[in-house]
């Protein structure tokens, strides 16, 4: 065995760190280990072992020694070990924070204190012996007796936790301290790794060949604990009946079912007892299974004919996969044309032939019908990841992935990382959508490691949209991915008229401000008397988004962020969006302390309002994430408009995603174009994307939909090429204003963020490093900034930033390196510096 270990450790540093392996213990690369760092104890993963010493000149420094090994194998492959450290490399992450994301294991550890005697401890309590009464303190003998009670008691064992300790010497908190600091103990905030994922007691056939060789448990990291295994040899002597019955059904179930199911059998419990004890059957634990998804049951997806595109489709992905090589395709399909049907055809496909797949989604909690779908076409064989897991179910879904139970993987980001085997196809739905974007360290884009991931496993990734994002369609036509067009929706139905209403017309026709347009008005009557359905999107939550001082002009911000705090009426409050801050509602200003506090603008909840106020028959709904704290709300809500129990949903951008609802007919968007206002290059894009998203919910049924945008900048190209469903035309003059002004896909870009809650020293370290970029020679790369963020506080910090444009990626991050050492070398804490590369908020 090697003699070191290096190991990355979820520290924001852009290293590892070497340690001793003791005598007898046997961690394995890519496996987790639990080692000393600081006062505490972490996991880390093992990157590598070896025999050179660290160091050589300070070998006076005792190496400290790895603790435990955790895993008996990998818990991350050679793959993704390797995917791990291209990400660390790319957005240059510290690699135990990217293995720290890509291992949801979290609830594996339990925090726990410990404490342990010292040799200064040991000293003081031999001195105590020799001279027959304790050393000389200050302290009452009272208070001695109990330090010494303590190293008494720890002077017999290894290491002890607090509340055992304080039980045991019947010893309080402030003595405990009082101890660390006189060096006699030391003090450790423990990561134990303990399974506190709950679990359930399965029943497992032990095959003959493993009865012979007594073999340890099969593979994976080893969390199953061998409860009673009888030894090895045992030759099977005849059963009874019930013993047979209790061996059929095992064998029958695939060799493994938890205890609790096999009670129905009505054999003796003692009957399971006797062949464990003969060897034919071995008891585990394992992390419970996931409970499916409660949606109403739909038709299955497979129900109609697949269009020819749809063929055509599934045949070369089919053909890619069999291939056996890397191929990245491009499926542009319009709103409504089958692309889920088409991933879940070639999934299917994949999993006959024994091969993985992982198909991400935006947000699984906000799309059941997709999850639905999944548990239908491939029942158990499906774990689905999705944000509304606690940690406990995660870990619980990554094991059944790992042991090869479940070899089709459906869920959010994260999910890019599922250690599936033979990965054979990995499907990106929504490729476009923003939150595939970390939006903390290691900010990668799930759509790009996948893309990288499938490169290194010889696989194939499909990016499908019906909005891809430009750099994806500019890669598609520059011939790096292959492009699948599906140019119809199923059935031939016709995409909805588009209908745009200029609001700056309609104020000079009716005078005053409205929220719901004449017209809007107008087609919500008619399709509420057609019994038809309506969804309306607002993509603003809350009641009002200002609260303005007519006296003085100034408007309610955040105490810790500069936006303004939002009036949520129902629940009485003012919230900021950003960091979560609420706070009373103002009765005056806070500022000059005039009584002329407006609420200005229209949120969705506002909007319920009005519209109530219009429509007083009609079943309103609404969701947004105010209404909808977990899957539940949101099943609840899309249900009820499914079964025709509501008549009209408002909503933000969660409607507009993939929902397939075949009553509606009519989709409203008030104020279309919210977004183009953000000093953001992707404003128009998005505002494109979204519209077409949610133009795409109308008219998917047998009758045909139709939408109305409101705007006030109708002849805004965004705006006009969704109405017309030009994607092409979108993308030709978007591409142009990228091109002129070197923004992606021409550029690759990075946003270079110095925090601190300290605006002195944001403006120091922002202008020290301005400073280090205008002298250093940077070819090609075009530097902007410092200049303070678009939002200049945020959660306390104040924010400032430069950004980065290069042609040559590889030149972009070795700047940034340079950046990041001279940021290190000028002491600015790297938690301080944000680097984020292929930034997609530059806000
Ligand atoms: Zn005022
Ligand atoms: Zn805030």
């Amino acid at each position: 065995m090697p003699q070191f270990s290096d190991v990355a450790l979820p520290v924001p540093l852009d290293m590892v760190f070497t340690y001793a392996i003791p005598e007898g213990m046997e961690p394995v690369v890519g496996g987790r280990v639990l080692v000393p760092f600081r006062q505490q104890r972490m996991s880390g993963i093992v990157v590598e072992l070896h025999d050179r010493p660290p160091h050589e000149n300070a070998s006076h420094i005792r190496i400290k020694r790895v603790l435990e090994a955790l895993d008996l194998a990998p818990a991350l492959d050679e793959h993704l070990l390797k995917l791990g450290r291209w990400i660390a490399d790319y957005y240059l992450a510290p690699v135990g924070e990217v293995f720290r994301t890509m291992l949801p294991l979290s609830a594996e550890f339990k925090r726990a204190v410990t404490y342990r005697i010292t040799d200064e401890g040991r000293m003081a309590l031999h001195l105590a012996g020799m001279s027959g009464s304790p050393a000389r303190s200050k302290r009452t003998p009272d208070e001695q007796l109990i330090e010494f009670r303590v190293l008494d008691y720890l002077a017999e064992r290894e290491s002890v936790r607090e509340e055992s300790l304080r039980r045991a010497a019947r010893v309080g908190k402030a003595l405990l301290g009082g101890m660390v600091r006189k060096k006699w103990v030391t003090r450790e905030d423990v990561s134990a790794a303990r399974h506190s994922a709950r679990l359930v007691r399965v029943a497992m056939l032990i095959r003959a060949e493993e009865r012979a060789e007594a073999s340890p448990p099969p593979d994976g990291p080893d969390t199953r604990h061998h409860l009673n295994v009888a030894p090895a040899g045992v030759v099977p002597k005849k059963l009874n009946d019930n013993q047979r019955a209790l061996i059929d059904t095992l064998a029958a179930a695939g060799g493994r079912v938890p205890v609790d199911a096999l009670r129905h059998l009505e054999v003796p419990h003692s009957t399971l007892g006797t062949l464990v004890r003969r060897g034919l059957v071995g008891l585990l634990d394992e992390p419970q299974d996931f409970t499916a998804s409660k949606l109403t049951p739909r038709q299955s997806p497979f129900d109609f004919e697949f269009s020819a595109a749809q063929k055509e489709a599934l045949r070369k992905i089919g053909a890619a996969v069999a291939a056996r090589k890397f191929g990245g395709l491009l499926l542009h399909g319009i709103t409504g044309s089958g692309k889920t049907a088409v991933y879940l055809a070639c999934m299917r496909q994949v999993l006959d032939e024994g091969r993985s797949s992982i198909l991400l989604v935006p947000e699984i909690g906000l799309t059941p019908a997709v999850a639905a779908d999944l548990h239908q076409v491939f029942g158990d064989e499906v774990a689905i990841l999705h944000s509304g897991l606690s940690n406990a179910e995660r870990a619980e879904q990554w094991h059944r992935i790992r042991r090869g139970e479940a070899r089709v993987v459906a869920g959010t980001r994260s999910a890019v990382f599922a250690p599936v085997r033979d990965l054979a196809l990995i499907i990106v739905d929504e490729e476009q959508d923003s939150s595939y974007k970390q939006e903390e360290t290691p900010r990668y884009h799930a759509r790009d490691v996948a893309v990288m991931r499938a490169k290194m496993a010889d696989a194939v990734v499909v990016l499908g949209s019906a909005t891809p994002s430009l750099e994806s369609y500019y890669n598609a036509r520059k011939s790096k991915y292959a492009l699948i067009e599906l140019p119809d929706r199923v059935e031939k139905r016709p995409l909805p008229e588009v209908e745009i209403v200029d609001m700056r017309s309609e104020f000079q026709e009716t005078g005053e401000e409205q929220v719901v347009s004449r017209k809007l008005a107008a087609e919500i009557r008619e399709r509420l008397e057609k019994k038809e359905q309506v969804m309306v999107l607002l993509n603003r939550r809350g009641y009002s988004p200002v609260v303005l001082c007519r006296a003085c002009g100034k408007t309610l911000q955040c105490e810790n962020c500069a936006v303004s705090m939002t009036h949520h009426k129902r629940e009485h409050k003012m919230e900021c969006h950003y960091c979560g801050y609420v706070a009373p509602i103002p009765e005056k200003c806070a500022h000059c302390g005039s009584e002329y506090v407006y609420f200005v603008g229209t949120g969705s909840e506002k909007l319920e309002e009005l519209l109530h106020g219009m429509f007083p028959q009609a079943r309103i709904g609404r969701l947004d994430r105010d209404t909808v704290r977990g899957r539940e709300d949101f099943e609840h809500a899309l249900n009820a408009l499914n079964e025709g129990r509501l008549d009209l949903l408002v909503g933000t951008q969660m409607i507009a995603k993939g929902h397939d609802i075949h009553g509606v007919t009519l989709v409203g968007v008030i104020g279309a174009d919210m977004a183009l206002g953000l000093p953001d290059f992707r404003a128009a894009e998005r505002t494109f994307q979204l519209l077409t998203q949610v133009a795409g919910r109308a008219g998917r049924g047998n009758s045909p939909g139709k939408v109305i945008l409101q705007t006030y900048f109708q002849d805004h190209y965004a705006v006009q090429f969704a109405a017309q469903h030009d994607f092409a035309g979108f993308y030709e003059k978007e591409l142009q204003f990228r091109a002129w002004m070197h923004y992606p896909p021409y550029s690759a870009i990075a946003n270079v963020l110095l925090r601190s809650e300290k605006l002195e020293e944001a403006l120091t370290w922002s202008g020290e490093l301005g400073r280090w970029f205008e002298k250093t020679r940077h070819e090609g790369i075009r530097v902007l900034g410092p200049a303070a963020a678009p939002i200049t506080r945020l959660k306390r910090d104040y924010r400032y930033h430069f950004i980065l444009k290069s042609p040559s990626r590889e030149k972009m991050n070795a700047l940034l390196r340079a950046m990041l050492a001279e940021a290190a070398a000028r002491k600015i804490p790297r938690t301080q510096v944000i680097v984020d590369v292929d930034a997609v908020w530059l806000m």
